[in-house]
């Protein structure tokens, strides 16, 4: 599933392809992933130049020049290429745009849960959806004001989008290991230091899956995330994975306000009873 990561991996792709390039006409192969009628569609981003792209959480942005934002969500499985000619349009692509200069930007989506939509600002979008502030752009005063409000266990409160924009369950899970705080910790039990440290996390783990471009097995020998359960083991000959990188104590799978979590029991400590 697209996570921030790789969205923000998509945005760069695009503001590389796109920023300043003028969008010719919408291609619509697959009207099931539009939030929008079809012909407002091409009427709003046909002969619109591409000003500026953005990102809040797992949204993708492109600003128009017409005043009007489009948006992408990439559902389940939605990504982006970029092909000249219909011969070599990706396969499963739903929409494309035609740009000015001949190349053509594919919004693919096998399982179109994906959604393009119009809107008249980010800022606009995001009171409409009642999203918090981006998972990157989050202060640690912000986070602390928010857990201290808050009874309620940390890992969901987390995964709670109006909190902060592009926490998904797998990210939560690295930030708590990193942090060294039980997912089953009651927000707001957590000591300023604590708080800091989840800050830090989220800084650190975002940012590495970025630089990596959100290829997991590349991540950094002591992340949790080799311990989660992949198509094949990350080493065929070794269950080193199934271990917490730290002290070797082996990690535990629960289920946490219903999502697979995954922690160290010896690094993250069993909260007591609050
Ligand atoms: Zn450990």
């Amino acid at each position: 599933m697209p996570e921030l990561p790789e969205v923000e991996t998509y945005r760069r792709f695009l503001d590389e392809l796109v920023l300043g390039q003028t969008i010719a006409a919408v291609e619509i192969l697959d009207a099931k992933v539009l939030a929008v009628e079809a012909d407002t569609l091409r009427r709003e981003v046909s002969g619109a130049a591409v000003t500026a792209t953005r990102r809040l959480g797992k949204n993708c942005f492109l600003e128009l020049s017409t005043g009007k934002v489009l948006v992408l969500h990439f559902g389940m499985t939605g990504d982006v290429g970029a092909y000249r000619d219909d011969y070599d349009r990706p396969r499963f692509t739903r929409v494309a745009l035609h740009l000015d200069s001949g190349l053509r930007i594919a919004f693919i989506d096998p399982r179109k849960f994906g959604r393009i939509r119009l809107t008249d600002s980010v800022a606009a979008f995001q009171l409409a959806k009642k999203l918090g502030p981006d998972a990157l752009e989050l202060t640690a005063a912000e986070l602390q004001t928010a857990l201290a409000r808050k009874k309620t266990l940390l890992k969901p409160l987390l995964l709670d989008q109006r909190l902060t924009a592009g926490l998904g369950n797998w990210i939560v899970d690295e930030v708590l290991f990193q942090a060294a705080v039980h997912p089953e910790r009651r927000a707001n039990t957590l000591e300023p230091a604590e708080v800091e440290r989840v800050h830090a996390a989220v800084q650190l783990v975002l940012h590495t899956a970025i630089e990596q471009e959100a290829t997991y097995r590349q991540f950094p020998a002591s992340f949790l995330i080799h311990a989660r359960e992949w198509d094949e083991s990350p080493d065929p000959h070794s269950d080193a994975h199934e271990y917490c990188p730290r002290d070797r104590a082996p990690i535990v799978k629960k289920y946490v306000g219903g999502r697979a979590t995954y922690y160290c029991p010896t690094c993250q400590p069993t909260p007591s009873e609050e």
